[in-house]
């Protein structure tokens, strides 16, 4: 056990044990029929320390050819487009795809770069590439195929990560099998051990082209992660025909795009029906429907714009492709119509389920536009009038006065800006600012004086009052 809580002490290879490695054609001697029997009913499959905590959705990625790669240098993808051309990524994406499949577990491809294999980052931290990193060396030693760290801590950013050798002959569909050793592999990452069954994949030796999950892989991977476990929605019967469509919301005011996630295809044949209301105020605008998977899981989805019998109008997909988006662009819509899609795979046998988005967005056209936050200098406009109207009431100490005065038009000034409200909805709110000097030139200052007509022009005030004070020195 120690090797694994300490696996960065120790060189990669051999020292590393059985347990993550598959062997070439090796069968153990010792092993007879009766005794393989015999285990199979206490292991047909077995656990590494680790699991990956806490987690439903996990990523993988192939790192770049020239990395630092363990002992070596990365050249796997070079190595494997010469070998096998570039279909093999395929390979590796369907037996990522078979483990998520079983499981309460989505794992994505997601990019990678020239991060060195010992690229260090906490495994709590956002990493620049996948929790999984597939690559690959000559490992000069053809009785060991691949070898894989387990789940973290093992190898902290290196946890779950995969050599393979290509050293080896690769094929696909004869020996050595690429596709049967990444589904070994990808076990290891996940967090399996090598059980007695010889029937697993997850069996210790290589034992011939092995396609697909045996039993005790799959009951393996469901103890540690739970079998697949449908979304919310589905769990309580909605969205799952067109006449109980799952509504998406309308964007948000001055938004053109609302989306909803945590959904999923639990199953091979699986369907989730949406609608979208084109909501008022809308002028003009077109929608477009898109479906993603990216960096969500392996699903390759499908999109139809469907009439109320569920019979398709319109459809897209991307068949041969994993974690991808599809888009349906409907042009043209109006206020008030209502649309409704299904969401499917493209495919039954791979990329048939996994979690995904959808999202809807009104582009071109006019988009309801919240109301602005008002400006509120009003109250700072409304002190200067006064201020020059009361001084003729007592000339010789015109400061105090004016502190008084101005307390009570703030107080009435709230209720004005509150009727230009409704006003500035309008797309001209500039004019705004010009109508509230009109509400001040009238403030109650002018009760105070009883001699109103003199209020009616500051200006002229203000100069007669610079007279008085000039005649009275
Ligand atoms: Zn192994």
């Amino acid at each position: 056990m120690d090797r694994w809580i300490h696996p960065l002490l120790r060189p990669f290879g051999l020292s590393n044990g059985p347990r993550h490695k598959a062997g070439n054609g090796r069968k153990p001697a010792f092993l007879s029929v009766e005794t393989l029997e015999c285990r199979e009913v206490l292991s047909n499959y077995a656990f590494l320390p680790n699991r990956w905590p806490t987690k439903t959705r996990l990523t993988y990625s192939l790192p770049s050819d020239g990395v630092y790669w363990f002992k070596s240098t990365n050249v796997m993808q070079a190595s494997l487009d010469n070998a096998l051309g570039a279909n093999w990524r395929t390979t590796v994406a369907e037996a990522v795809y078979q483990w998520s499949s079983v499981s309460d577990l989505d794992i994505a491809q997601v990019p990678d770069g020239a991060f060195a294999g010992d690229y260090y980052v906490s495994p709590a931290a956002s990493a620049p590439f996948g929790d999984i990193r597939i690559g690959g060396y000559d490992f000069a030693n053809s009785q060991i195929l691949a070898s894989t760290f387990g789940p973290p801590p093992d190898g902290w950013s290196r946890a779950g990560d995969i050599s393979v050798n290509v050293g080896v002959n690769w094929n696909l569909g004869s020996n050595i099998d690429l596709r049967t050793v990444i589904l070994h592999e990808v076990g290891h990452s996940l967090g399996l051990d090598h059980p007695s069954d010889t029937q697993s994949i997850m069996y210790e030796s290589y034992q011939g082209v092995r396609p697909t999950l045996a039993a005790g892989d799959i009951a393996g991977i469901q103890a540690l992660y739970g079998a697949r476990r449908d979304d919310s929605y589905t769990l309580a019967g909605i969205g799952v025909s067109a006449a109980n469509p799952i509504s998406l919301a309308a964007p948000a005011l001055g938004e053109r795009a609302t989306a909803l996630g945590g959904i999923e295809l639990a199953a091979a044949g699986a369907a989730d029906y949406f609608r979208i209301d084109v909501p008022e105020g809308f002028v003009g605008t077109s929608l477009k429907m898109t479906v993603s998977a990216n960096a969500i899981s392996m699903l390759s989805p499908a999109l139809s714009l469907v009439g109320a019998d569920g019979s398709t109008i319109r459809s897209a997909s991307a068949a041969g492709q994993w974690g991808s988006t599809v888009t349906i662009d409907l042009g043209p819509v109006l206020a008030g119509q209502s649309f409704v899609f299904k969401v499917n795979s493209a495919e039954s046998n791979r990329f048939a389920i996994g979690g995904y988005r959808v999202q809807a967005d009104f582009a071109g056209g006019q988009v309801p536009q919240p109301t602005p936050p008002a400006p509120t200098p009003e109250p700072t406009p409304v002190t200067p009038p006064p201020v020059v109207i009361v001084p003729p009431v007592t000339p010789p100490a015109p400061v105090t006065p004016p502190q008084t005065t101005p307390v009570t038009p703030p107080v009435t000034t709230p209720t004005v800006p509150k009727r230009f409200r409704p006003l500035r909805k309008l797309p001209a709110p500039i004019r705004a600012p010009v109508n509230k000097p009109k509400p001040v030139v009238k403030t109650p200052a002018i009760k105070k004086p009883v001699t109103a007509p003199v209020a009616a022009k500051p200006k002229t005030s203000l100069s007669a009052l610079a007279k008085v004070l000039l005649a009275k020195k």
